[in-house]
């Protein structure tokens, strides 16, 4: 049997199920790149909201590219389970919040339609980091650019736009990348998006590694159903988000949300520190051929590496927030050795070239002006370099093509000055990172 409305009285009793009526409930929120992570962290929020009484919220998805989610949760009308492993683990929850999944390159106009909807007030996305580089036509600022044209021509409303992903400043940069966008092909658009719409920055966290076969299995056998859209993730989550939306919200709060004024030093201490020992965990683990995090983790030549680049390395480096960083880079190595969440290292290691100078250049860039070194770091950047060679392995990253041109015209020694000497490749990014580059090539070129 496969989960769906027809089915829920099949549904173990131990499943928490949700408290409203679906079906009285209208969407309020259009949510583009409907991954494991949205499922598992902004529609569970959504659900905790709906739970606490709150309006009508439902959530419908939207898939930029593969119709593969849409392909899971149609058959089950938008019904998937949320389930936690590791310390604390709940039991497994039904979650009601998503009532459906758009395919964009199916249904273009269906998109525009949906975030055009005057009942819609929010428009989130988890589109990975490399989701923001394509503009034009079936792009996500396309569709966005349609549908805030048509909301401007019919008097529905500015819209609250939030970027969920791992990207520091999520909510300016996403607004600078559409602002322009809209000026170049529709300057009333662009003017009215500036006065009527808000794009609030967020930090989002919670470890939720890509669902396997396994997982399935396993959730079948607790729930008593199968459940193809099931997530896998860990009991600890956290949404800070800035407070500064255009029309109404859900009382995101429900479920643990905090809206601050400012966001930037809580993102700044996730990225450098979790996403930052995340990016070192992966390439220093492939290199010593694990597979999972918990497994690089309890490397004994890796994990003095992975606290040293929190505690000493990036700790310094941020400003002060409203949290205890050291007591944070514990709860985090807690959360890695987290061995019943197996997360892939390969998951994280993709696209680095646009996760990389976020997570650790702002980190050598301080350091580096203060003529201070980053031992742990450096060694993580020279582990990324040699994964980049890609002889023999697929490297899934955008600019995989010019890593392993790079590669091949410098040498092993030449490409850090490639990448990040004064005329590197990552000059111009959105950081400019003074890396310390006699310690990165005197460390590649050392055997
Ligand atoms: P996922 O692979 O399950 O989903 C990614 C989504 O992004 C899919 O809908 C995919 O179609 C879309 N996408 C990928 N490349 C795209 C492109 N070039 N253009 C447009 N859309 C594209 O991944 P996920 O686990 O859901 O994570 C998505 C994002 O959420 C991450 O990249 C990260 O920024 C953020 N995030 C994830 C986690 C986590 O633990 N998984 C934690 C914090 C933040």
């Amino acid at each position: 049997q496969r989960l769906s409305r027809d089915v829920l009285a099949q549904l173990a009793p131990s499943v928490h199920r949700p408290d409203y009526d679906r079906d009285a409930k209208a969407c309020g929120i259009v949510h583009v790149g409907i991954g494991a992570f949205h499922r598992a962290h902004q529609a569970v929020y959504t659900d905790d909201a709906m739970n606490g009484g709150d309006g009508n919220w439902c959530i419908t998805g939207v898939s930029l590219r593969s119709p593969d989610v849409h392909d899971q949760l149609a058959p089950q009308d938008g019904l998937y389970t949320l389930n936690e492993r590791g310390p604390n683990a709940a039991a497994p929850r039904l979650i009601g919040a998503v009532r459906r999944v758009l395919v964009a390159p199916r249904d273009p106009s269906a998109v525009v339609d949906a975030m055009a909807d005057p009942g819609v007030h929010i428009v989130t996305l988890t589109v990975t980091e490399k989701g923001y580089l394509a503009r034009g036509e079936g792009s996500l600022y396309d569709y966005i650019g349609k549908a805030l044209a048509r909301r401007r021509s019919q008097g529905s409303g500015g819209l609250t736009l939030i970027s969920c992903d791992n990207l520091p400043h999520n909510g300016e940069r996403f607004s600078a990348a559409l602002g322009e966008y809209l000026e170049s092909l529709d300057a009333d658009t662009a003017r009215w998006f500036q006065t009527e719409c808000a794009c609030p920055s967020t930090m989002v966290d919670r470890i939720v590694p890509m669902t396997t076969d396994t997982d399935r299995a396993d959730v079948a056998r607790t729930i008593g159903v199968r459940d193809e859209a099931a997530v896998v993730t860990e009991h600890f989550h956290q949404w800070v988000i800035e407070d500064r939306f255009a029309g109404p919200r859900p009382r995101w709060e429900a479920g643990g949300a905090q809206f601050v004024r400012d966001v930037r030093a809580y993102e700044a201490a996730k990225l450098r520190m979790l996403n930052g020992a995340h990016s070192a965990l992966a390439y220093l683990g492939l290199a010593r051929g694990h597979e999972y995090v918990h497994q690089a983790i309890a490397d004994p030549q890796i994990a003095p590496l992975i606290a040293r680049l929190m505690r000493e390395e990036a700790v310094p480096t941020l400003p002060s927030v409203d949290m205890d960083l050291l007591r944070y880079a514990d709860a985090l190595i807690e959360r890695f050795t987290n061995a019943a969440l197996p997360h892939r290292l390969r998951q994280i290691a993709m696209d680095g070239s646009q996760k990389i100078p976020q997570r650790w250049l702002a980190t050598l860039d301080w350091h580096s002006r203060r003529n201070q070194r980053c031992p742990a770091l450096i060694t993580a950047l020279a582990a990324w370099i040699d994964y980049v060679r890609g002889e023999g392995r697929l490297v899934d990253d955008p600019m995989a093509d010019a890593l392993a041109a790079l590669w091949a015209s410098e040498g092993r020694g030449g490409i850090a000055r490639a990448l990040f000497g004064p005329q590197g490749r990552f000059e111009a990014s959105w950081v400019a990172p003074e890396v310390d580059l006699q310690a990165l090539t005197g460390l590649l070129d050392s055997d």
